[in-house]
């Protein structure tokens, strides 16, 4: 069992990888007419366990955020309910949503890219609430760390703007 000091330890440049690795899958899921959002799960060991993207629009499904698409995958990939082990890379701070699916999944460590200012800024859902502040509410103990790949991630959302009235 790795301790959550462990996990919290994991360098700088590990999540910088671990996020470009998100932020690729992200673009990917734009070429296929999918927001820009991108997320990945990974083992304090370094194993990738699962990346995702927004699947939104081909899935029909308002829930289907990257991170929730890849808290499902981990954990149908790994055959269990408990991520705790485990980090969440998001390319733009996480909704409520996919906080409490990540709380629920017993993952307490999240890095993120952009911000939600930036989420808004690029005219994709606001639900009032950014994710730091949602996870303050929260009685488990979520660790947001970011910008993680700022710059990169920043610019994604910026340059794939919310250009329709879909939802
Ligand atoms: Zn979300």
């Amino acid at each position: 069992m790795h301790t959550s000091t462990n996990l919290a330890s994991v360098r700088s440049s590990t999540l910088s990888h671990w996020m470009k690795v998100a932020l690729q899958k992200g673009k990917q899921g734009v070429q296929r007419g999918e927001r820009p959002f991108g997320a990945a799960i990974y083992r304090l060991t370094g194993e990738e366990v699962a990346v995702t993207c927004n699947t939104v629009f081909s899935t029909n499904n308002p829930a289907a955020h990257a991170e929730v698409n890849a808290i499902t995958q981990a954990c149908q990939s790994l055959g269990k309910t408990k991520l705790s082990d485990c980090w969440l890379l998001a390319t733009a701070e996480p909704c409520p949503m996919c906080l409490s699916t990540a709380a629920l999944a017993g993952i307490r460590f999240i890095a993120f890219g952009a911000t939600q200012a930036v989420v808004k800024e690029a005219g994709y859902g606001d639900l009032g609430l950014t994710g730091r502040e949602f996870a303050k509410q929260l009685t488990t103990d979520l660790i947001l760390q970011g910008p993680v790949l700022g710059n990169e991630c920043v610019s994604f959302l910026l340059n794939n703007r919310k250009r329709d009235q879909l939802g």
